[in-house]
């Protein structure tokens, strides 16, 4: 059985800034790194790989550069690592960016079952949390979104129960295989590649798949079949920040100017 951990090379965002003139992200100069979620969808794949013996493959779609995020997960011990790179795939919204990693995952489901997928909850740039449930749309899948502990797998009977994660409480949900999940960062504590595997990654193939090899109306894919588009990006304006007296040389005095000040903005019930 394969699983398939979905992986996305994202921006470290702690040091993406926003270009004042342009409102457009200022990429120059800036890491990338794989979006934290997806360090935890690869751990539990190769956790399932360690106790079940099912091969995993880590796929990810981006530009050429994203095959970094995929040598990070062949150092790590993924089987296969595919690269889903066109300029046709480009400008992708996130029905787009599904539809394409839907068909590279049925396209692998003709080679071997597909047993799993598992994605991040969501990516640190996008942050749209689409991308998993839109995949498992488009194939048909069980979803499963939010998911903190695998409870058990039975790769026999096609089952797997899992608990979710909402707010304020937790749901054990038991659903048939394949299933794609999502998965929040209390999952698993990612591992870190040993020197020899890193060494090998080096060396191992990315496979790259480029429309040729998926043959997708281009219609349906890139900035062609993408509905929705940015207009407009900012951060939000914040007053400019105030220190009000001497904290540490006068607490009860400066205690006593914040109180003044709140009252004087009405922000202090009577
Ligand atoms: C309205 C809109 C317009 C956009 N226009 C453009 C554009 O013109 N040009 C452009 O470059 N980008 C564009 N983007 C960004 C790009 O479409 C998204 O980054 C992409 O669709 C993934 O969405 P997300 O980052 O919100 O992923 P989420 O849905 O938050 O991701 C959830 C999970 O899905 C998986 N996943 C997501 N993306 C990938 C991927 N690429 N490869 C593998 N796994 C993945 C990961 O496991 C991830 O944790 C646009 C996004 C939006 C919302």
């Amino acid at each position: 059985m394969l699983v398939v951990a979905c992986i996305k090379q994202v921006p470290d965002t702690t040091q993406v800034q926003i270009d004042p003139v342009t409102n457009t992200l200022v990429r120059e100069g800036i890491p990338f790194i794989v979006n934290p979620y997806d360090t935890h969808a690869l751990e539990e794949a190769l956790q399932l790989k360690d106790r079940f013996g099912f091969r995993v493959a880590a796929l990810s779609m981006g530009p050429p550069n994203a095959e970094a995020a995929l040598r990070k997960a062949l150092a790590l011990g993924v089987d296969e690592a595919i690269l889903l790179s066109d300029r046709v795939f480009g400008g992708a919204d996130t029905l787009a960016t599904s539809s394409v990693l839907a068909a590279a995952i049925r396209r692998l489901a003709e080679e071997e079952e597909v047993g799993l997928v598992i994605c991040g909850k969501q990516t640190i740039d996008g942050d749209t949390a689409q991308v998993g449930p839109g995949i498992a749309t488009r194939l048909g899948y069980t979803q499963l979104t939010l998911v903190d502990r695998v409870e058990e797998i039975d790769p026999a009977g096609r089952r797997i129960r899992v608990r979710r994660k909402l707010e304020g409480r937790h749901e054990i949900v038991e659903a048939p295989l394949p299933a794609l999940l999502t998965v929040v960062r209390e999952l698993n504590r990612p591992r870190y590649p040993t020197v020899p595997m890193r060494l090998a990654s080096d060396e191992a193939p990315v496979q790259v798949w480029n429309n040729a090899v998926l043959k997708l109306d281009e219609q349906g894919i890139g900035l062609k079949g993408s509905p929705t588009w940015v207009s407009g990006i900012f951060s939000p304006e914040r007053e400019k920040g105030e220190i009000i007296g001497n904290g540490v040389g006068d607490p009860e005095g400066t205690a006593g100017l914040l109180i003044e000040r709140l009252l004087a903005k009405d922000l202090l019930p009577l």
